[in-house]
């Protein structure tokens, strides 16, 4: 049970918060004390947005490889299931990588989620002029709407379909994205920063608890995900206990981890800039065929086209995974996030994300709803209202 501790928010997740204490009490009996923490003002009207977006899932891994279209090199760089951002800057260095082999003066990017943003990016350092076709702008993208944490192996490939060696090549991807983000630490508008994230244990009420077993049961048999977390868990830091009468959670057991933020609002906004800056042109288009990318008249395409290659490239094998976060307006003292019951927040600094996991990580599995749930939206805050003895 350690080890899920140690994996952070997505063994907490599959763990019992529980058991996932009892893990982190044998692994490390001393207390850290806690910092004054402001309380979450955790009330239904103060949501302002409520988004959902398809992760775009391929039970066998992303498609990093390339594909000819007549004269023209696709390297496909597609398919990072819940993933894209934390994994966005390794698989972007592999697809670069093939699109360079032919030392293509120009590139032509499909795609500017983060995905495009960062092969653009990287195409650019590689020496190449870049001009990126999509049909939306990143603020618009599934990209947008993501929570925005280092979650390199959410829902990133089957256990019995992952391609064999994915384990490795998922490895190198991981290591490679670490680093490129933390050249975004301390740069202003903080597209990239740390913050302690808390996991809470209080005493669930029993009508709750059965619903939220009875939830998880109701579905489907789960679809297994790979976790390949463990070989990278010399990158963050572990787990420790904190004194829960020393945080204004109204909880029974409390421990700490420090996790990676994205705060996607200011980190868009800064590939943007950087994109532009380095000469880069962006084209609005939305392709009906590869063969409209082939007559762009381009020798090279990176295609990051996210769940559309399922339309575009009639990649069946993608599978949408929906997923909702609600935002609350932002509170600037606040700098914590908390997984507590099937809860989870992000205090991004264009909003605290609130995101509800009832169903675990299959939640949303093969589910194309893109229509926001404001019920659930509004339970997931109710639920957090639970831990603050006075809700402010
Ligand atoms: C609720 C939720 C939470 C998430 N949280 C996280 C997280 O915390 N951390 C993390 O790492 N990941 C997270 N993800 C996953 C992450 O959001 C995705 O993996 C990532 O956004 C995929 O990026 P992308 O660039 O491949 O695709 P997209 O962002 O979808 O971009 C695709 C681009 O291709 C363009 N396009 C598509 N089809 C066409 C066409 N036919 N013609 C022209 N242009 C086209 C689109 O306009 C867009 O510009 C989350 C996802 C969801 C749903």
């Amino acid at each position: 049970m350690g080890d899920e501790w140690r994996v952070g928010r997505r063994g907490l997740m599959q763990a019992s918060l529980a058991a996932a204490m009892a893990g982190c009490s044998t692994r490390d009996s001393s207390f850290e004390p806690a910092p004054a923490l402001a309380p979450i003002r955790a009330r239904t009207d103060r949501i302002f947005d409520i988004a959902v977006c398809l992760r775009p899932f391929r039970p066998a891994g992303p498609r990093v490889e390339t594909e000819r279209l007549g004269d023209v090199l696709v390297v496909h760089n597609y398919g990072h299931g819940g993933s894209g951002w934390s994994l966005s800057w390794g698989s972007s260095t592999r697809a670069v990588q093939l699109a360079m082999q032919a030392s293509p003066a120009e590139v032509a990017v499909v795609g500017c989620g983060a995905l495009g943003l960062t092969s653009a990016i990287l195409a650019q350092r590689a020496g190449a002029r870049v001009t990126i076709y999509a049909r939306d702008q990143l603020p618009e993208t599934t990209s947008a709407r993501a929570t925005g944490e280092w979650t390199p192996d959410s829902r990133i490939a089957l256990v019995n379909a992952a391609a064999p060696g994915f384990a490795a090549v998922w490895e190198e991807m991981a290591r490679t994205s670490f680093k490129r983000h933390r050249d975004y630490l301390g740069l202003p508008g903080t597209p990239v920063e740390w913050i302690d994230q808390y996991a809470v244990s209080g005493d669930t009420p029993r009508t709750a608890q059965s619903a939220e077993a009875s939830s998880r049961t109701a579905t489907e048999p789960a679809p297994e995900f790979a976790s390949y977390a463990r070989s990278i868990r010399d990158l963050t830091p572990q787990w420790r206990k904190v004194p829960a009468d020393a945080t204004p959670f109204k909880a029974t057991s409390v421990a700490r981890g420090e996790v990676m933020v994205f705060n996607i609002a200011d980190y868009g906004h800064t590939l943007m800039n950087d994109f532009f800056i380095a000469g880069g042109q962006f084209r609005r288009a939305d392709f009906r065929s590869p063969a409209q990318i082939a007559a762009l008249g381009k020798r090279v395409v990176i295609n990051c086209t996210g769940y559309g290659a399922r339309a575009l490239w009639k990649d069946e094998s993608l599978v949408p995974v929906r997923g909702q976060i609600a935002r609350l307006i932002p509170q600037p003292e606040v700098r914590y996030g908390l997984v507590y019951r099937h809860i989870m927040t992000v205090p991004r600094r264009d909003g605290m994300v609130v995101q509800s996991f009832t169903g675990g990580e299959r939640q949303g599995y093969g589910d194309a709803n893109e229509v926001p749930d404001r019920a659930e939206a509004e339970q997931a805050v109710r639920t957090l209202a639970e831990l603050f003895v006075q809700s402010a």
